[in-house]
């Protein structure tokens, strides 16, 4: 079943779940002409198919680059630009982000780090210029050569490849127990390894995320506006607004807590109508030292996970990392593998 890759050539390799990280990994995969089937049952975690899919390779409230983002950032780019291409189909949208100041120091800082290696690529100019409905009387930096992903069409259209293949498993994994001793099993299933390993739970701190959607808003279609929320036009006057930062309630159910946040945040520089179309929860993979957890846990056990904040960003150079290290034993790069917390 697998070409080229003899160590694989009795084994079934399995991923568990099609959120950004499995589906990226089973797109690598198919790459390489390596067959493998997909487990996900979509109920268990919604983060990746509400996500903003926002490639950010700046931390905009401390204007800080994200660590290895001059990795992700590239990859990530060149790899849904040449799929899109390739399947002749539509899921980036080029954007930029107009970060509206709250105080004074912040615009120095803006200019300041502007200058610097990598951000220098980001950080664009201080607008001045007023919007209508939107207060931002300290200006409001550009940050530029961003993209946002529609993460429901990208894990969508590669499920119904996998099952025109036959190699989607819509359903609940049912645990290493049902497979034959050289089978393999990736596990892309989030925040849920805590549940299923425990032993590797005190590697995360993962954090819950609301979202809401709103329409008919007199807010810019033609930008992404942030100021500790960011809003993300959808088109038709539909926007997404997020997204809340929790550690308790760690499940996908919205909350009233979440809603009162992400309005209080809107209110402030926002001053236009709006209707709340719909609310969202997810809950991000988030690991205590902001890295990804990669590794081999076992001869038959594997892990693509810890994404975080930022799947969007790391997955695709991460996939290529982790391909090379699980079909060619390249080594991983020590601060990912998950090596560092057993
Ligand atoms: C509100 C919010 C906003 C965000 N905004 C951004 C953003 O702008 N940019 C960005 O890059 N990232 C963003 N993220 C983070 C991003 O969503 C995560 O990095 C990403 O979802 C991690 O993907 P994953 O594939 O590791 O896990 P998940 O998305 O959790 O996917 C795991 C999949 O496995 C399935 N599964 C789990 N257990 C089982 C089982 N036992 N059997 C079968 N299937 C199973 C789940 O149902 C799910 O489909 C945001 C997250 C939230 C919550």
């Amino acid at each position: 079943m697998c070409q080229g890759f003899l160590f694989l050539m009795n084994s079934k390799i399995y991923i568990l779940g099609a959120g950004i990280a499995g589906t990226t990994l089973s797109i690598f995969l198919d790459k390489a002409g390596v067959d493998h089937w997909v487990y996900d049952e979509p109920k268990f975690s919604r983060s990746s198919r509400i996500a903003a899919g926002l490639a950010n390779p700046v931390v905009l409230k401390r204007q800080k680059w994200v660590n290895a983002a001059e990795l992700f950032m590239p990859a990530s780019r060149q790899f849904f630009t040449s799929l899109e291409k390739e399947l002749k189909t539509k899921f980036i949208h080029h954007a930029e982000i107009e970060h509206v100041f709250h105080k004074a120091g912040e615009v120095n800082d803006w200019l300041v780090n502007s200058n610097k290696p990598h951000l220098n690529q980001h950080l664009g100019s201080v607008k001045k210029e007023t919007l209508p409905f939107v207060e931002s009387p300290l200006g409001r930096g550009v940050l530029q050569n961003i993209f946002w992903l529609d993460t429901h069409h990208y894990i969508e259209q590669h499920k119904a490849k996998l099952r025109r293949r036959d190699r989607l498993i819509e359903g609940e994994w049912s645990g290493t127990n049902t497979l034959k001793a050289e089978d393999k099993v990736i596990y892309c299933h989030g925040h849920l390894l805590r549940e299923s390993h425990p032993s590797l739970a005190k590697a995360f701190s993962p954090t819950k995320g609301e979202l809401m959607l709103i329409k008919g808003s007199q807010l810019p279609e033609d930008r992404i506006l942030h100021a500790g929320v960011f809003t993300l036009p959808l088109g038709n006057g539909l926007f997404k607004v997020g997204a809340s930062y929790a550690h308790q309630n760690l499940n996908d159910e919205t909350s009233a807590k979440g809603l009162s946040f992400l309005e209080e945040k809107l209110n402030i520089f926002y001053k236009g109508p709006y209707e709340i179309e719909e609310q969202l929860a997810g809950v991000r993979p988030n690991i205590k030292d902001r890295k990804p957890l990669l590794g081999r846990l076992n001869e038959q056990e594997y892990v693509f996970n810890g994404m975080g904040s930022r799947g969007v960003l790391m997955a695709p150079y991460l996939a290529q990392h982790f391909i090379e290290f699980f079909l060619q034993a390249k080594a991983l790069k020590k601060e990912w593998d998950l090596q560092r917390f057993i």
